[in-house]
């Protein structure tokens, strides 16, 4: 027996647990479906953290976040929990960095609350960082990061208490696509649909190529590195902004961070990793030797974390579109089904908002909110 539902979500990471929860609020009858479990970590969103942040080189993203940032206080209110800690931001690095330029731009022109800092009150205000004579110092109070697991475990916990079927567990396997329904194959079982929703990750290309369509999307394994500072209290969010350093021409990458919160540790990562073909070639064991390679950039802009040991280092998936973008879009063959992938590493602060565009693309074909960056006929045409 196939059973049947107004819409079908695949995959449980931040966009699809927030797609679910969306379309549960619409009154759609949802089934959401997970090859893992809730918040596993082979993917791309579990863990402490996320950074949101207004700075960000295209004004798109700006405007997005203005739209985002009522969906995180509406969805707080909703669980009874925080999710949103306010610790405030910086990005800095040489002064003639396109990338950092774009962004004191984007913020000056979408009217942001920012700062720019002279080098001695960056020194003075963050003596946890160490600032170049050439660089600039950008501040935004809003900045903070997302409780990811929280986030996720919230959207997946309100959408079942609107009626959403979740089931974990629940590889799917084929996907038959009809004029205006869906037929899902998932390890023995059938389900149908009248909507479909792909929030597949890593493993969205592979999954969709069974629907007529090869997305650019590149897998990389990505590790980041929770320091365990000897004196723990500048490096607490209490008093610690996060930060990301446009560094990438003097360090490998782009380097960012989040403070210790709950006893997590100091976050510390490269924005980038080794491409792999498919997430099953994934080793997730974390290596010594990226620690070691930050070690340079600690030494030089954190030194007080420079000699610390690890706490723990953990293996996270970014999905990458050529162009960083990312892809939230209705499939160019079949108008009933809705895609979001290529998250392209920077997608959680946006999450519970994609997951709302997801569903208005899903249900209307269109969402009111800025798309314009994430079409998929920017690959195609
Ligand atoms: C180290 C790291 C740091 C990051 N830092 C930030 C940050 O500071 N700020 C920020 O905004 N973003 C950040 N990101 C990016 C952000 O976390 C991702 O963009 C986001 O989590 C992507 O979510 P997703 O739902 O697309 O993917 P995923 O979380 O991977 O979810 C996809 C889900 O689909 C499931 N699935 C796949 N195939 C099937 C199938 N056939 N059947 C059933 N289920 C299936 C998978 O198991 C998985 O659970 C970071 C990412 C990483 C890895």
């Amino acid at each position: 027996m196939r059973k049947h539902f107004d819409a079908i979500v695949i995959g449980a990471g931040a966009m699809g647990s927030a797609a679910a929860y969306y379309l549960s609020k619409r009154g759609q009858r949802v089934l959401l479906l997970e090859q893992f479990e809730i918040d596993h970590r082979k993917g791309s969103s579990y863990g402490y953290s996320r950074i949101i942040r207004y700075a960000y080189d295209y004004p798109e993203y700006v405007e997005l976040m203005k739209d985002t940032f009522p969906l995180w206080f509406a969805l707080e209110h909703e669980l009874g929990e925080t999710l949103y800690h306010r610790t405030g931001g910086i990005s800095f690095g040489p002064a003639n960095d396109r990338s950092l330029q774009a962004t004191i731009k984007a913020v000056e022109n979408g009217g942001i609350d920012y700062e720019l800092l002279s080098i001695a009150d960056a020194q003075e205000r963050f003596p946890q960082f160490r600032f170049g004579s050439d660089f600039k110092v950008l501040y935004q109070p809003d900045s903070g990061f997302i409780s990811a697991s929280k986030a996720v475990r919230g959207h997946v916990k309100l959408a079942r208490r609107l009626g959403a079927v979740v089931k974990e567990g629940a590889p799917v396997d084929q996907i038959q696509v009809n004029s205006n329904s869906v037929n899902l194959s998932v390890a023995g079982d059938r389900y149908s649909a009248d909507h479909l929703i792909v929030t597949a990750g890593s493993w969205a290309r592979s999954l969709l190529k069974e629907t007529g369509i090869d997305l650019p999307l590149t897998t990389l394994r990505c590790q980041l590195n929770f320091m365990s500072p000897a004196d723990w209290r500048p490096y607490e969010a209490e008093g610690c902004p996060v930060w990301g350093a446009h560094v990438s021409e003097r360090f490998r990458e782009t380097v960012y961070g989040i403070p210790s919160h709950a006893g997590s540790g100091f976050k510390i990562a490269f924005h980038g990793g080794a491409a792999v073909r498919h997430p099953a070639e994934i080793d997730y064991s974390p290596d010594a030797e990226n620690v070691e390679a930050l070690r340079p950039f600690m030494q030089a802009h954190i030194p007080g974390i420079a000699q610390s040991p690890v706490k723990e280092s953990r293996i996270c998936l970014y999905t990458q579109t050529p162009d960083e973008h990312f892809i939230v879009d209705t499939h160019p063959a079949h108008q009933h089904i809705a895609i979001g992938a290529g998250f392209s590493g920077h997608g959680f602060k946006f999450s519970t908002m994609i997951g709302k565009m997801l569903t208005d693309i899903a249900l209307e074909g269109a969402t009111s909110h800025n798309d314009r960056l994430f079409k998929i006929s920017r690959f195609t045409d």
